[in-house]
């Protein structure tokens, strides 16, 4: 073996010993809340499907259907010959949904967040960014080659600060101004919790700064009807605005679809299609995945009792857990995700384990998904669970605790 794979099987080798060694299971048949996983049956609790949509069937006979009319591949980037009418028709719909001028369809979230990033920002421009922010959010700012300001989780009077210090006098990489862009998540992804919008809202107007903001697991759920953290916080009394200048959202999540799209002003969105270079450099996706978000879309929109009945599950979830003496990192708000924090790498992948053997399927979510010492069971409901499968898992959550416990002892 050459020295560069040495290297790799050291570094492995490192990973199995500090218990972070990552595997996948794999599942037979469509995603759900009942699953044939790794050849057993399992109720999963550990999905980003929060409204039970990525097995429907309606959502797959629109994709048939496109299939059917434009085929399989897009064919070339949408600049070049990719852009199809399902693409089109898809992103004028999201753009009335979310109520912004325009949207654009991005292949994924990841290339959502690089494109913008390193489109809008550069060297001498500044990127304030909450400390738990998605991997794409952080990955993107590096790659814009921006100063990168941490600002300690949800702490407004960090991000204030920040901006503060952000000002001055200089020549940004346009040659314009210096810019200076908040990004956060909406619903942080392994803690389920809200990032403080209106407040981050009106600071950024205030220091003239242009806001991020990533709603990757609050569209479709959260809100009267499902648009998501701009729907959650009411908008403001006066007449401030009360929207961020970039909304960005996946369709991979409780869309049950693939891709994501950014939305905003006209502007923004054309010179995005001049500059966003994981837009202009990609393959369009697929028409029929657009034209099954498409419907998927529809469904959101015409079934809210699919995110009633999410709520229901996460607030039995919630006092289940409470009664159990289930020690839940319960947000305060009632998102689908729901973390157990153990710290130990070790105790939550026993934890896993032992669900799984049961039949209940959590997954650990270890460093670097998660700062070390944080290792926890992301729980996540979904509108499809029924009522006793929630009674269930938090059963088995209480036995499996008091398993470990002994585990602990023995240790
Ligand atoms: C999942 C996720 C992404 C990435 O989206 P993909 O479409 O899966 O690439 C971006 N941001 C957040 C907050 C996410 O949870």
């Amino acid at each position: 073996m050459n020295v560069f794979e040495e290297g790799l099987r050291a570094e492995l080798t490192q990973l199995r010993a500090a218990n972070l060694y990552r595997v996948r299971r794999t599942v037979r048949g469509r995603h759900g809340v009942e699953m044939e996983v790794d050849g057993r049956r399992c109720i999963n609790f550990c999905s980003n499907d929060y409204l039970g949509l990525a097995g429907d069937s309606r959502l797959a006979r629109a994709a048939r259907r496109a299939l059917v009319e434009s085929g399989v591949g897009g064919g070339a980037a949408a600049l070049v010959s990719g852009y199809n009418t399902e693409h089109r028709k898809l992103e004028e719909a999201l753009a009335e949904f979310v109520r912004r001028p325009r949207a654009l369809l991005f292949s994924s979230g990841w290339a959502a967040n690089l494109g913008v990033l390193r489109a809008l920002l550069g060297k001498s421009d500044t990127l304030i960014a909450d400390e738990l922010n998605h991997a794409s959010l952080i990955d993107g700012g590096r790659l814009s080659g921006a100063k990168y300001v941490r600002v300690a989780h949800r702490d407004v009077a960090g991000f204030e600060r920040a901006l503060r210090d952000a000002q001055g006098p200089g020549v940004g990489s346009r040659g314009s101004e210096q810019q200076t862009l908040v990004a956060t998540d909406a619903v942080f992804s392994m803690d389920g919790d809200l990032a403080p919008l209106p407040e981050l809202i009106t600071l950024c107007s205030q220091y003239g700064a242009t806001l991020l903001v990533d709603d990757a697991h609050g569209f479709a759920v959260l809100g009267k009807t499902g648009r998501g953290a701009l729907e959650y916080f009411p908008p403001s009394p006066d007449s401030r605005p009360s929207t961020p200048d970039i909304y960005m959202a996946t369709l991979g999540k409780a869309l049950g679809v693939a891709g994501a799209f950014v939305a905003g002003s006209e502007t923004l969105i054309e010179y995005l299609i001049q500059r966003a270079r994981t837009w202009v450099f990609s393959t369009a996706p697929p028409p029929a995945l657009a034209a099954a978000a498409h419907e998927s879309l529809r469904i959101v929109r015409s079934e809210p009792e699919r995110r009633h009945v999410l709520l229901k599950n996460v607030e039995r979830f919630r006092t289940g857990a409470a009664q159990l003496g289930i020690d839940v990192d319960a947000p305060q708000v009632p998102t689908p995700i729901q973390p157990l924090i153990l710290g130990r790498e070790d105790k939550v992948l026993a934890l896993s384990a032992d669900l799984f053997e049961r039949g209940w399927w959590v997954a650990a979510i270890r460093p670097p998904t998660v700062p070390p010492g944080t290792s926890r069971l992301r729980i996540t409901l979904s509108a499809a669970h029924t009522g006793s499968q929630v009674d269930g898992l938090l059963e088995a959550l209480a036995a499996g605790l008091k398993r470990l416990a002994h585990l602990d002892v023995a240790a």
